[in-house]
């Protein structure tokens, strides 16, 4: 008998996608994807060149639990740099990427009785690691009207005195959406004022668009900073996903907490992996530009492209690297006696018909839309949008 906190949870939907998607391809099938959630370019080659001096050198052993010295210092000089936050060594973990980062925050933080607050459309393993902890995830639904903002006034109202943490993301996955500095003020006062505290996922920091920036809640005062748990990794900024490092920035109590349950589950983070974020952290940064400047030729094209399609509208996204269309006026549509009654049925459509992999909305808890990376190249979006158009067109009206 398994235990009860694994009919909880589900497989992440959009690793599910992917794994179709990389199997429809492996059997010969032309399937082009937008279903991926990580850079299509290659980790810069000084990168790689640490690692393999790293395991030449014999830097093939266990090291400190929550990562080597040097990597917390390029960590906070970092935090210092690019978000004006000032930590010491013992309030920061590095762990075995940002996701691991925020699982440790979960088992740290929530548990039985604890409510955390997660604003929708949230990132898929938000929900999953609150319910894996016995603690219940509160939806706060935000609008496109909004630009996926979180109101004060409905995160208020979503507040009790059971309220652990919220979950904020921004940069988002997966709508694109970006906090300002005065959205960011309001909800930072109202952590203060109920003294709850904000999970802050920043792994797409690296990824604004139209001179916009990202700022860190926790850089606005020392009360919010408290609350802070500041989330980031290297697999989104340097093209990095497969060598799992991400890391924590917080008050030194919880970070040491989270320490302790990393040495009892995972112990440190790959040897090598951390010596090539060491190089990755303080090395030449050019290569992030570069793959921001791809990305957003990329975004421009898609969006402008998606909004052609009858029956889609799509907002220019602010950061990341994901198109979130609305597609609710299709639902209803048919394909022979097929009917597309959600987002579901119109990603599987697309998967089936147009061999095009992209997720459906509902598995960030908004059906009315679906996500499209554009972390692949332009040449596969340009046929992609091509293929979705002509899958579309041959929907019929519902009865
Ligand atoms: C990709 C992603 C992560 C996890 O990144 P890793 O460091 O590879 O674990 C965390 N949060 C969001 C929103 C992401 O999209």
């Amino acid at each position: 008998m398994l235990a009860e906190r694994v009919k909880k949870i589900k497989p992440s939907p959009t690793l599910a996608i992917d794994s179709k998607a990389k199997a429809m391809k492996a059997s010969g099938v032309d399937v082009i994807s937008f279903g991926v959630g990580e850079p299509d370019f290659d980790t810069p080659e000084h990168i790689k060149d640490a690692a393999i001096r790293a395991m030449k050198e014999g830097f093939t052993k266990y090291t400190a639990v929550g990562g080597i010295d040097p990597l917390k210092d390029a960590i906070i000089e970092k935090l210092q740099k690019d978000n004006g936050l000032s930590y010491k060594r013992d309030e920061i973990l590095v762990s075995c990427g940002a996701k691991h980062s925020l699982y440790n925050i979960a088992q740290a933080l929530y548990g039985p009785g604890d409510e955390v607050i997660i604003p929708s459309p949230y990132w898929v393993s938000y929900p999953d690691q609150v319910l894996l902890n016995d603690a219940t995830p509160v939806f706060v639904r935000t609008y496109e009207a909004d630009s996926f903002v979180l109101k004060p006034e409905a995160l208020e109202a979503a507040v009790t005195p059971r309220t652990k943490a919220l979950i904020l993301n921004s940069p988002s996955n997966p709508t694109g959406m970006l906090y300002d500095r005065k959205a960011l003020e309001k909800i930072a006062a109202l952590a203060v004022k109920h003294n709850f505290y904000v999970v802050t996922d920043e792994i797409y920091e690296k990824l604004v668009y139209d001179g916009a920036c990202h700022i860190s809640i926790a850089s606005l005062g020392e009360e919010i900073k408290a609350l802070s748990l500041v989330v980031n990794g290297l697999s989104k900024s340097h093209a990095m996903t497969g060598w799992r490092i991400g890391y924590t920035a917080g008050p030194a109590a919880i970070i040491k907490a989270m320490t302790n349950i990393q040495s009892q589950s995972t112990s440190n983070p790959n040897s090598i992996a951390q010596k090539a974020a060491v190089a990755a952290l303080t090395g030449p940064q050019d290569f992030v530009a570069m793959m921001h400047g791809e990305f957003d030729k990329r975004r421009k094209y898609l969006v402008e492209q998606l909004n052609t399609i009858e029956g889609m509208t799509c907002r220019m996204p602010a950061g990341a690297f994901y198109a979130f269309p609305n597609t609710s006026k299709i639902y209803g549509r048919r394909f022979g006696d097929r009917v597309i009654a959600g987002s579901n049925d119109l990603a599987l459509y697309l998967l089936e018909e147009a061999k095009v992999a992209l997720v459906h909305g509902a598995a960030f808890g908004d059906d009315d839309y679906v996500r499209l990376s554009y972390a692949t190249s332009l040449e596969d979006i340009i046929r992609g949008v091509q293929r979705i158009r002509e899958a579309l067109g041959n929907l019929k009206a519902g009865k």
